[in-house]
């Protein structure tokens, strides 16, 4: 089963989960993450606990 990244539509096997400023909670896959990430777009999830890297 593969997953679709919520930012490129590309489908990957294991996809990031993030809360995304204008998208809400999405998956999305490593590159977007990083992408989204440096562009400040993401939150942290509620109730995370770890925290990045
Ligand atoms: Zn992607």
């Amino acid at each position: 089963m593969t997953l679709k990244c919520s930012v490129c539509g590309k489908e990957e096997i294991s996809l990031l989960r993030a809360n995304h400023r204008d998208l809400g909670a999405i998956k999305l896959c490593v590159g977007c993450w990083s992408k989204e990430q440096s562009k400040d777009r993401l939150l942290p999830l509620e109730g995370g606990g770890s925290c990045c890297r």
